[in-house]
C-alpha cells in the first residue's frame, strides 16, 4: 500500500507555481490576484479563507480578504460581487459557502463573471468542463485528478466508483472521471438512494468516497488492490486536540488502507490539494490562460 501524500504534492505544486510568478513578475508581468469574500465567523469558513490567503503569500499572489457580517443582505452581497467583476486588479475571486440562508448561494454564483470564478462554480464553467471545453475545474476534483496524475495511477478503462453525488464534488468528479481528455474511465456514481452501495463499491479499481459520514467504507467495501480517495472531512469532537475535534475521512483507513494500493489520508490527502488546485486556477486567472 502507498500513501498519497496530499501535503507534500500540494507543497511542491505551490513551489512551482511561486517559481512561476516569479518569472513573470520579472519579465515585468503582475502578480496574479485573489480576492476572498467572507460572510459571518463559521469556523470553518474562517479557517478555510485563512488557509486560502497563507496560500496566496506562499505562491506570491497578491490577496483581498472582504468580510460581512451575518447579516449582510443579499443585494449588498451582489453589488460586492459586482464590483469584484469590474475590478481591474483582481484576476480571480470565491465567495466562501456556505452563506447565511437568507442569501440564494446560487444567485450569488451565477452573479460572478465566469471568467474571473477560480471556483469553478459557475454554471458556464460546469457546463464547459461537462463538454470538455477549456474552463475553470473546481479545486477538488482538479486536484484529486492531479494527485491520480502525479503518482502515475492509470485510470484508462478501468473502472471507477463515486460515492457522493454534490455539484462542488460528486458531479464533477464523474464528469472528470468519464472524459476521454481526464479520467477515461468507467464511471458510477453512488447516493443515498443507490440499491446495493457495496456491491457497487467492491467493484471499484479507484474508488472515490465524498458521502461527508466519517468510516463509511469498510474493508468489506473494497476491492483488494484498489485506488481509494478519501474527500471526506467530518469534525469529530476529541477532547485530546487542543481545537477540541479532530478531522475525519469517509474510510475506516485503519481497516481500508491494508488493502489498497493507493490511499489518501485525511487529513493530508485530498484536503492541501484543493487550495493548492484554487491557486493554480488564480495564476491561470493571472495569465488569462483560459479566458482572455
Ligand atoms: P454533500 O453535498 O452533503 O453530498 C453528500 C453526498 O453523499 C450526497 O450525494 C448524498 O446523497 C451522499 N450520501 C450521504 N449519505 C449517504 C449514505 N448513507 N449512503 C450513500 N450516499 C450518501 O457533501 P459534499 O459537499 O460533496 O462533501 C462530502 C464530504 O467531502 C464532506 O465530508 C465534506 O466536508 C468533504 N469535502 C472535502 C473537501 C476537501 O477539500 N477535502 C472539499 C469538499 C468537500 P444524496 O444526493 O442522495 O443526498
Amino acid at each position: 500500500m502507498q500513501l498519497i501524500d496530499g501535503k507534500a504534492t500540494a507543497a511542491a505544486i505551490k513551489k512551482e507555481i511561486a517559481e512561476e510568478v516569479e518569472r513573470i513578475v520579472a519579465a515585468g508581468g503582475k502578480r496574479p490576484h485573489l480576492a476572498a469574500v467572507l460572510v459571518g465567523h463559521d469556523g470553518g469558513s474562517e479557517t478555510y479563507v485563512r488557509n486560502k490567503v497563507l496560500a496566496c503569500e506562499a505562491c506570491g499572489f497578491e490577496s483581498t480578504l472582504i468580510r460581512y457580517e451575518d447579516d449582510v443582505t443579499e443585494a449588498e452581497l451582489l453589488a460586492c460581487v459586482d464590483r469584484l467583476n469590474h475590478h481591474d486588479e483582481v484576476d480571480g475571486f470565491i465567495v466562501q459557502l456556505p452563506l447565511p440562508a437568507h442569501i440564494s448561494e446560487q444567485k450569488i454564483i451565477e452573479a460572478i463573471d465566469y471568467r474571473k470564478d477560480v471556483d469553478g462554480f459557475h454554471p458556464i464553467n460546469v457546463g464547459r468542463m461537462a463538454i470538455g471545453l477549456p474552463c475553470f475545474i473546481s479545486a477538488t476534483p482538479k486536484g484529486i485528478l492531479e494527485l491520480l496524475q502525479r503518482y502515475h495511477i492509470e485510470t484508462t478503462g478501468r473502472k471507477c466508483v463515486i460515492l457522493g453525488r454534490s455539484n462542488i464534488v460528486g458531479k464533477p468528479m464523474a464528469q472528470l472521471m468519464m472524459q476521454k481528455l481526464y479520467g477515461n474511465a468507467t464511471v458510477t456514481v453512488c447516493h443515498s438512494q443507490s440499491t446495493d452501495l457495496k456491491k457497487e463499491a467492491r467493484e471499484a479499481d479507484i474508488l472515490i468516497a465524498a458521502v461527508g459520514s466519517p468510516a463509511f467504507v469498510t474493508a468489506d467495501m473494497v476491492k483488494p488492490g484498489a485506488v481509494v480517495i478519501d474527500v471526506g472531512t467530518t469534525r469529530v469532537p476529541d477532547a485530546s486536540r487542543p481545537k477540541g475535534f479532530r478531522l475525519q475521512g469517509d474510510v475506516d483507513f485503519e481497516q481500508v488502507a491494508p488493502l489498497c494500493s493507493y490511499i489518501t489520508p485525511v487529513p493530508g490527502g485530498v484536503g492541501p490539494m484543493t487550495i493548492c488546485m484554487l491557486m493554480m486556477n488564480t495564476l491561470a486567472a493571472g495569465k488569462k490562460e483560459i479566458y482572455a
